[in-house]
């Protein structure tokens, strides 16, 4: 029987999102994405879009308490019960801890952490390339995409090496189309 606690996990531009959205419609699961979750606080303008708005606007990780208390809310949730995938979550250790508790917590666990790798050059030019076609704030600026991917290489890539030692990291490589990479995470779960 394969696992249903997923965490969809890579660099900014690594196209997790694209990725998530097809895993979700596969596995029949609850898509729980922290950006889309900020992003709705932010175009609502409610208290936490506006703390929220004023990291993601510059690159940087909104705070972890901040971010931790969303996603503990929304796993409490009864839909949540067989089986989830998170998008963007978690993006720093002290969150990958924190999750880990909150599954205790929960009595249950992660079954899989999928790693879409992409070399950091091709996290540059992807970054760029959807500035123009989404036109994304924070996809925008040179300085920003800066922020993003060193916020990622600082704070988000060590999280894989928190689950290696857990042997729940599927590797996945990410270039190549979407359906390319899409049939090789598919074979995870065959
Ligand atoms: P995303 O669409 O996943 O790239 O998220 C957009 C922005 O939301 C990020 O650049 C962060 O500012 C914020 N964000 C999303 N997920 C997290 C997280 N797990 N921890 C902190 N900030 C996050």
């Amino acid at each position: 029987m394969v696992g249903k606690n997923i965490i969809l996990f890579g660099p900014p531009g690594a196209g997790k999102g694209t990725q998530a959205k097809r895993l979700v419609e596969l596995l029949s699961l609850p898509h729980v994405s922290t950006g889309d979750m900020f992003r709705y606080h932010i175009k609502n303008n409610t208290e936490l879009g506006k703390t929220a708005k004023s990291f993601s606007d510059k690159g940087k990780l909104v705070p972890d308490e901040v971010t931790i208390a969303m996603v503990k809310d929304r796993l409490g949730q009864a839909d949540m019960k067989s089986g989830f995938l998170l998008d963007g979550f978690p993006r720093s250790v002290p969150q990958a801890k924190a999750l880990d508790e909150i599954l205790r917590d929960l009595r249950t666990k992660l079954d899989h952490v999928i790693n879409i790798a992409v070399a950091d050059d091709d996290v540059r030019t992807r970054l760029l390339k959807r500035a123009t076609i989404e036109g994304r704030a924070d996809d925008a600026d040179p300085k920003v995409i800066q922020n993003r991917i060193d916020t990622y290489k600082n704070q988000s890539e060590p999280c894989i090496n928190y689950y290696r030692p857990k042997g729940i990291v599927r590797d996945i490589d990410g270039v190549g189309t979407i359906d390319e990479v899409f049939a090789r995470i598919q074979k995870v779960f065959e």
